[in-house]
C-alpha cells in the first residue's frame, strides 16, 4: 500500500509554519515556508482552522503530487491530550489550542492526520539516519527560545501516559523559593536559564540587546557575555546529568536556533554531558552530536511517524 505514498509534513511554529512533501524513499519533493500570522491570521479559532486547512490544500494541489499524498502530519509545539487529537496548549500559537486538531483536519482535508510534539517529530527525523539498534535510547534536544526535547527508547519515540514525557526545558532547578516564572506558568524550570529567551532576557536588562546576536563571538572577553554563557551552560549541565543518571542513553542529538548562532562553542556542548558520571561505563556507551537534517527534520520525522506510529 505504501509504494505510492507521500506524506505532506507540516511544523506548526510560533514564526514560521513549514511544509514539506516526502516519498516513501525519503526524498523530499517540496519544501515550504511562510509566516504563521499570514496562513493562519489573528482572529477566531474558527478562522484559523479555516485558513490553515485552506493553505495546506493549496500546498498540496500546487505539488503537483496530491493524488499520491495519502497522510497529513503535523509537528506543533503544544501539549496534546491523549487521544492525539485536542491540543490542550499552544503558547506560542494560541489560535491553534484548545481544539481538535487533528479530526477537523481530517474532515477539512478528506485525509488520513495525525498530530505529533514538533521536536518528537524532528528527533524521530534524525533518528531515522542512526543504526537503531546499535542506539536504541536517543535524546534529542532542541535549543531554540525555549528548549524542546524528544526520546527514544528501545527503538521507539516515548511520549509518556498523557504525552507530557521528555520536558527536559521544564525539569526544576528549585523547589523552595520562586525566582522567575516559565512560559508554562511554573516557576524556575531549566529554560528559564538555559534557552534564547534568558539571552534575550538579560541582554536586554544590560541595554545591550543589540549584541544578542554576537554574544557567543566574544564572550570569553567581556565580562558580562562570560557570566550569561556560564550560567547558560551550568544550567543546561543540569539537564544533561539528570538525563544521564536517569536513562544512560546511547546518545544526545543537539539542535536548533541557539546552537547554529555565529561563535556557538560547540565543543563545549558536545563535551557538556560527560562532566559528572556515575561510572565510566557511563561515558564509554554515550556519543553526542549535532543534527544534521536542520529544519528539514520534521519532513523525514513524519514519514516515520506514518509508518510506524499510526
Ligand atoms: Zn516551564
Amino acid at each position: 500500500m505504501w509504494e505510492s505514498s507521500m506524506v505532506l509534513a507540516v511544523d506548526i511554529g510560533g514564526t514560521y509554519i513549514r511544509t514539506g512533501i516526502i516519498d516513501i524513499e525519503f526524498t523530499i519533493r517540496s519544501f515550504e515556508k511562510q509566516r504563521t500570522v499570514e496562513v493562519i491570521g489573528t482572529k477566531s479559532k474558527k478562522e484559523a482552522l479555516k485558513n490553515l486547512a485552506d493553505y495546506l490544500h493549496d500546498v498540496m494541489i500546487q505539488s503537483g503530487v496530491r493524488e499520491k499524498i495519502n497522510h497529513v502530519c503535523l509537528g506543533v509545539p503544544s501539549i496534546i491530550a491523549k487521544d492525539k487529537d485536542y491540543v490542550l496548549s499552544t503558547p506560542n500559537v494560541p489560535a491553534l489550542q484548545d481544539i481538535a486538531l487533528k479530526s477537523e483536519l481530517e474532515r477539512n482535508l478528506g485525509l488520513s492526520v495525525s498530530v505529533e510534539n514538533d521536536v518528537n517529530l524532528s528527533t524521530l527525523g534524525e533518528y531515522t539516519l542512526l543504526d537503531q539498534r546499535k542506539y536504541p535510547n536517543v535524546v534529542g534536544i532542541y535549543i531554540g527560545t525555549g528548549i524542546g526535547c524528544g526520546l527514544i527508547l528501545n527503538q521507539r519515540l516515548f511520549t509518556g501516559a498523557s504525552n507530557l514525557a521528555a520536558e527536559f526545558g521544564h525539569i526544576p532547578t528549585r523547589l523552595t523559593e520562586k525566582h522567575r516564572q516559565c512560559n508554562c506558568g511554573l516557576y524556575d524550570c531549566l529554560e528559564v536559564w538555559a534557552s534564547g529567551s534568558f539571552f534575550d532576557r538579560e541582554m536586554k536588562k544590560a541595554g545591550r540587546d543589540n549584541e544578542i546576536p554576537s554574544i557567543f563571538v566574544d564572550y570569553s572577553s567581556d565580562m558580562l557575555k562570560t557570566h550569561i554563557v556560564d550560567i547558560f551552560f551550568k544550567y543546561l549541565a543540569f539537564g544533561l546529568y539528570t538525563v544521564n543518571t536517569l536513562l544512560n542513553p546511547n546518545m544526545f542529538i543537539f539542535s536548533g536556533g541557539v546552537v547554529e548562532m555565529e561563535g556557538f562553542p560547540k565543543e563545549k556542548l558536545l563535551d557538556l554531558p560527560y562532566g559528572r558520571l556515575r561510572h565510566e561505563s557511563v561515558a564509554n556507551s554515550l556519543e553526542t552530536k549535532f543534527g544534521v537534517l536542520g529544519e528539514k527534520a520534521f519532513i523525514h520525522g513524519a514519514l516515520e511517524y506514518y509508518m510506524h506510529y499510526t
